[in-house]
């Protein structure tokens, strides 16, 4: 790991595979477990940096896909890089594109070479290979950036995901030979769909390249959350216990706290935000609809013992009012709220584990 990072395990729960840490970047700690939330195009939707501070975020996400279509790195660059272009001082990390070329182009040609696709603004035909991902991503000048990797759907062929893990481990070796700057740690994606067989060996096999943190990807895209469970319990162990482990695209309550007891430091999801726009307030691990007649005349705060700025200022009434108006106040007031939530909930594990008090605080959460 360069000097500018460093991951410090603090401590580690006696009865599961949990533990809490300390992740330093070039701009700032992240303490883990921690949930990361989503700034797909170097923003969190409807959310100022200053509230989204004020959540508990420390590290954010943003997609390089998004961001390379829309303004494009070069005017990221021209803006000081992501940090100072978006207003964020904290930690940043950037996906690599792959999964959202995977998910969301249609009329993509795979090679060895890399992806090309057509892009869904300008109908432009764009080659993202693995060098050019990392190049991408070396300009937008997020503190964590990913490997480009292929991420097989759900359901494929035993054959297709063997492919496809084969490839991102040969695209990995790539990245690492493209990527340039020592203040930006590349972190490994270990794939492998649902084989935990392929999982394994691509874990054991990224750990020999002694990168700065792996995460796991190909989670949640369409399989049963069971199976989610049992891969990340069979493969996080496998990946060096010194550095960070993120699972990628994961962040219910439940999810988290069974990966959190497999060993998983860091996650990142677009719940807390796109329920936000649909009137879903998260309470507890439960999804509320605000337009329910049940909050019209509910004068009490969404949960009485947050303390984020919506549940200090706010009624269930006012809440649902803004939901049935369709104001724009609504958005952020709820993506305040329920990005506290995940952010709280993984705080409050990461408290239990400095206690040793996880596995007993959070047993109901476990089974
Ligand atoms: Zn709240």
């Amino acid at each position: 790991m360069s000097a500018e990072f460093s991951f410090q395990c603090t401590a580690c729960c006696s009865y599961t595979k949990a533990r809490a840490g300390v992740f330093s970047t070039p701009h700032g700690l992240v303490e883990t477990p921690r949930f990361m939330p989503v700034g797909t195009l170097a923003n969190v939707k409807t959310v100022t940096p200053a509230q989204l501070k004020d959540t508990g975020a420390q590290m954010v996400l943003c997609n390089t896909y998004h961001l390379h279509l829309q303004p494009g790195e070069a005017i990221v660059a021209g803006g000081g890089g992501l940090h100072k272009f978006m207003g964020w001082k904290g930690p940043i990390l950037t996906d690599s594109g792959g999964f959202q070329v995977f998910s969301l182009s249609d009329m993509r040609k795979i090679s060895e070479e890399g992806v090309i696709f057509r892009s869904p603004h300008d109908g432009q035909i764009i080659n993202l290979t693995p060098e050019k991902s990392i190049e991408i991503q070396n300009t937008l000048g997020a503190d964590v950036i990913m490997a480009f990797d292929e991420c097989p759907p759900y359901p494929a062929t035993r054959q297709e995901v063997e492919a496809a893990t084969e490839r991102t481990y040969r695209w990995l070796e790539r990245c690492m030979a493209a990527h340039q700057r020592s203040d930006q740690a590349l972190f490994g994606i270990v794939q492998g769909g649902v084989h935990l067989d392929l999982r394994s060996d691509a874990a054991v096999a990224l750990s020999q390249l002694d990168l700065p943190g792996y995460a796991i990807g190909g989670v949640s895209v369409g399989e049963p959350p069971e199976l989610i469970a049992k891969i990340v319990e069979s493969t996080a162990p496998l990946l060096p216990p010194q550095k960070p482990r993120y699972l990628m695209g994961v962040g219910t309550h439940r999810e988290m706290a069974m990966a959190i007891a497999s060993g998983i430091d860091l996650f990142d999801c677009v719940i807390p935000t796109r329920w936000a726009r649909h009137g879903t307030a998260m309470v507890g691990g439960e999804r509320w609809n605000l337009k329910n007649a049940q909050f019209r005349e509910d004068f009490t705060p969404l949960d009485e013992t947050c303390p984020c700025y919506t549940c200090q200022n706010f009624t269930r009434a006012y809440l649902s009012h803004l939901v049935r108006s369709q104001e724009i106040l609504a958005y952020t007031l709820l993506s305040i709220h329920n990005i506290t939530e995940l952010i709280r909930f993984t705080q409050k594990i990461r408290e239990a584990i400095l206690n040793d008090t996880f596995a007993t605080d959070f047993a109901h959460w476990l089974t």
